[in-house]
């Protein structure tokens, strides 16, 4: 499966899976800290342009995307 992150506000990727492993790993410290600061994480990680957009990476997996278009396009074409 093709997984990767991407901002939710800038729209920035992560597609590394050595990136997204560490990531992974480093999400409960950084679920930790949003809950410390009184919000609720968004995301697993903050984006790396965070300073500007104020985004968290969201995980999302390719191939759901691609799946779920291709149903649409059935639904469309029938
Ligand atoms: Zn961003």
């Amino acid at each position: 499966m093709a997984k990767k992150l991407v901002c939710d506000r800038c729209g920035a990727e992560l597609t590394d899976k050595y990136d997204i492993d560490l990531a992974l790993e480093g999400k409960e410290a950084w679920e930790e800290t949003v809950r410390a600061s009184g919000a609720e994480p968004r995301g697993i990680l903050p984006c790396e342009h965070f300073v500007r957009c104020n985004g968290e990476m969201k995980l999302v997996d390719d191939s759901m995307v691609v799946r779920c278009r291709q149903w649409l396009m059935n639904l469309f074409n029938q």
